[in-house]
């Protein structure tokens, strides 16, 4: 039996061969041969599916290796104001949801950036008030640092001019002591625990909206960060068979007692959803300058950033970790922060092959590996460690990394230093914090530019490039081997699950900058059309 053909394509195997082909036979989900059109299509038998590609290009389905589900999933259907160009257009896409809302229920934005506004006054409640009298209304600013309300947010929420600042952060206030609708860090909790949380259905509504978006953009999987109401609502998705991307669901700090008490391991559960590593955090984030440093930022002589997780308690919580069959996923943006998560990772490797736990038994990970110190470069490799990264923060980020960072930015976002000394490299987006768009990721990897086209033509760190089939892979082979797939995901080939992509263009045959106009036509998952058709 032999389900469905394609046909008279031009396929993109990233298998070790490197071969294109233009045919491959499906059935039950699987890839189970493939080749030249003469070899693949007298293989048809009564109900074969034949489809003609009609020369086009595919390409393995890609997976976003570092995402959070459930926070994308719930900004789908926030009010999109993302670096909107000025505060009217912030303004107007409110008033549109306010004509679509009930009075009295709350409207949730994200991106604004006031930075870049003609005005770069920090906007106020007042102006909300304007297009919502009637509907409580949040938008998170871009960098996630701020937030602004209107009045009856305010009302809603009690704040009053007698509300005190949180420490840590600050409520921006008129000469009266009334807050202006500026929320900074910390004191946004005086407002987020009063917006309804939306229900495990309302959330599994929205997953369903946002995973037409992915499939529509070429991913076919992605490896979740988000908490357990991510996974309830992923579990519910499968079983109205209803989901139609693959997800490693890794577990946080928060819950990782839990899963060690039921004896959850790496790999439990099946090709759909299975259960990846533990997430930590060593350090903060560029945009907050928590970022944990070696040496100061520039411009901030005393500024050192944060170590969210002491040495001595992230060693122990990864050795127990690995000690039930899980590895670790950890964040470390800082060039210090990357170095402690090495040298514990370098003690658990010792203990591990001690214990004859093979490095490919326990895949642990560096998430964003953002800036490193030239000495620790070739360390992940050595140690086979994944770096997670997310090539598009690299564009989206340079201006402020090379404000506080200055020369170290050399080492920063630089996949192609761990692509050159041997590591796997796992690409993603951290979607919401950028867009889930693959195909936008391998753009920034290869160019080093933005959309816009800048910092010029030769993008930012020439140096720290990487090739169309580089990027590709760290979008499909590479988050593969860090979910322990690599024998059935990420390439064409027999034996392999039917996830592809059909794009209108090869990637490999274009200039660089013209990645951005490819259009996906048609994506498969499990060898089922789950986007468009061909
Ligand atoms: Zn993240």
């Amino acid at each position: 039996m032999i389900d469905r053909i394609l046909f008279n394509g031009n396929l993109i195997t990233l298998d070790d061969t490197e071969r294109r082909i233009s045919a491959l036979a499906i059935n039950d989900g699987r890839i189970i041969a493939y080749g030249r059109d003469e070899d693949v299509l007298p293989l048809a038998t009564a109900n074969t599916v034949k489809e003609n590609l009609d020369g086009q290009t595919v390409i393995p389905g890609m997976t976003d290796a570092h995402i959070h589900w459930r926070w994308t999933a719930c900004a789908v259907q926030e009010v999109d104001v993302f670096e909107v160009p000025t505060k009217e257009v912030a303004l107007a896409r409110v008033a549109e949801r306010v004509a679509m809302t009930s009075p009295g229920e709350w409207i949730i934005g994200r991106g604004w950036s006031q930075s870049i506004w003609p005005d770069p006054a920090f906007p106020t409640a007042a102006d909300l008030d304007t297009v919502a009298p009637h509907n409580p209304v949040c938008l998170h600013a871009k960098s996630g640092h701020v937030i602004w309300v209107n009045s009856a947010a305010l009302r809603f929420c009690g704040i009053t001019a007698a509300t005190p600042d949180l420490a840590g952060g600050q409520i921006q206030r008129d000469a009266t002591g009334q807050s202006t609708g500026i929320f900074f860090e910390t004191t946004a909790d005086l407002i987020n625990p009063h917006i309804p949380e939306p229900s495990v259905e309302q959330i599994v509504e929205y997953m369903k909206t946002a995973q037409k978006l992915a499939l529509a953009a070429g991913l076919t999987g992605c490896h979740d960060f988000d908490g357990p109401e991510c996974l309830r609502a992923l579990q519910i998705l499968r079983e109205r068979d209803e989901l139609s991307l693959r997800f490693v669901k890794n577990i946080n700090m928060d819950w990782v007692e839990h899963a060690h008490e039921i004896g959850l391991r790496w790999g439990f559960g099946d090709d759909w959803i299975r259960i990846g590593g533990v997430k930590m955090f060593a350090d903060g984030a560029l945009g907050s300058l928590t970022a944990l440093m070696l040496e100061s930022y520039v411009g901030q002589p005393n500024n050192l950033g944060i170590m969210v997780m002491p040495k001595e308690e992230m060693r122990a919580a990864i050795r127990k970790a690995s000690a039930n069959g899980l590895p670790s996923a950890i964040h470390a943006i800082g060039d210090l922060a990357v170095r402690n998560v090495l040298d514990i990772y370098q003690e658990i490797r010792a203990e591990e092959a001690a214990l004859g736990v093979s490095a490919a038994a326990r895949r642990h990970r560096i998430e964003h590996v953002q800036v490193m110190h030239p000495d620790d470069v070739p360390r992940l490799a050595k140690l086979n460690i994944i770096a997670s990264m997310q090539p598009v923060h690299a564009t989206s980020d340079y201006l402020m990394a090379d404000r506080y960072w200055g020369a170290r930015c050399r080492w920063a976002y630089n996949a192609r230093v761990q692509i050159d000394h041997g590591a796997k490299v796992a690409f993603g987006s951290d979607s919401p914090v950028d867009p889930f768009e693959p195909l936008g990721g391998i753009y920034a990897a290869v160019t080093r530019r933005r959309p816009d086209g800048t910092p010029g033509v030769d993008g930012w760190y020439p140096e720290s490039r990487l090739t169309v089939a580089e990027a590709l892979r760290g979008f499909t082979t590479g988050p593969a081997y860090a979910a322990g797939m690599e024998n059935r995901l990420g390439k064409l080939a027999p034996g392999y699950l039917a996830d592809l992509v059909v794009l209108d263009r090869d990637l490999f045959a274009i200039p660089p900058e013209e990645i951005l106009d490819v259009r996906v036509v048609a994506t498969m998952v499990g060898g089922r059309w789950r986007f468009g058709g061909i």
